[in-house]
């Protein structure tokens, strides 16, 4: 499968690169070929995975990987995990692909731990942490993408104005170096990829959230964690409620 690096490394040094432009190019290269290569694709909630998913599934085979450790409470990583599951089932039913979901454990402690020995508590969003964050992320990504034998690994991440797509890049191109996958790389945002995606989530009805993820972040920005965690707990008993009812549904049939 092409490597980023057989693209970049012909070009002049210094040179910005245009991340969208090298995804366009990876993926004439697969036409050319005629293959369908298979990537495992980090999305932290539904939004960024809307477009994407949209645009990736023409070319490729996905699936949505959803490791987000970062993200506090757990009653909002909770629900953000389902909502981006039902996202994908539902994106499947209307468009015949087949995406799938996989998830990674919930380990915030770990999160947390690598935030306070590096001292990175105070530091603001899009700053440092972030880069820690994403790095931690992605090399989770990069090693199930290894363990499972995917083409490629990637982030949905480089949809979101808020984030640095450049960063998240070449975070992702240091850690292929470690792993026998391939990173794709992207930038969603371009192409109109952010408008599309708030079409998707108005079309789709999916949750958007109001923070990032992180306890650091939603601390700094003012907002109310107990509220979230109300809210998100309240979701979590509204779908047990209806699985059970789906479940005994199912039992009278
Ligand atoms: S960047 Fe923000 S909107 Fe996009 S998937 Fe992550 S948390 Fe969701
Ligand atoms: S603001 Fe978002 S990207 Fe930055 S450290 Fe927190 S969860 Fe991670």
């Amino acid at each position: 499968m092409l490597n980023i690096l057989e693209i970049t490394e012909k070009m002049a040094p210094n040179q910005k690169i245009n991340y969208d432009r090298i995804l366009k190019k990876m993926i004439e290269e697969w036409e050319n070929a005629a293959v369908k290569p298979t990537i495992l694709l980090h999305s932290c909630c539904a939004p960024c995975s809307t477009y994407t998913l949209e645009y990736l599934t023409s070319y490729a085979d996905v699936t949505i990987y959803f490791a987000n450790s970062n993200i506090h409470p757990r009653s909002e990583y909770k629900r953000r995990e389902i909502v981006q599951q039902e996202f994908v089932a539902a994106f499947n039913q209307q468009t015949g692909n087949q995406v799938k979901f996989l998830a990674a454990p919930y380990e915030p402690n770990q999160f947390i731990q690598m935030v306070q020995e590096k001292g990175l508590t105070e530091s603001p969003e899009g700053g440092k942490r972030c880069a820690s964050c994403f790095q931690m992320r992605l090399d989770i990504v990069a090693e199930k993408a290894q363990e499972l034998g995917y083409d490629y690994f990637g982030s949905a991440l480089t949809l979101s104005p808020k984030k640095d797509s450049q960063l998240i890049n070449s975070i992702g191109i240091d850690i292929q170096k470690f792993y026998q996958t391939n990173y794709l790389p992207s930038d969603f945002k371009k192409n109109n990829g952010y408008k599309r995606s708030i079409e998707l989530c108005k079309e789709y009805d999916i949750y958007r959230q109001c923070y990032c993820g992180c306890l650091f972040a939603a601390k700094q920005q003012g907002v109310d964690l107990k509220e979230i965690n109300q809210a998100a707990q309240g979701f979590l008993k509204e779908k047990g409620k209806a699985e059970q009812l789906k479940k005994s549904q199912l039992e009278v049939e």
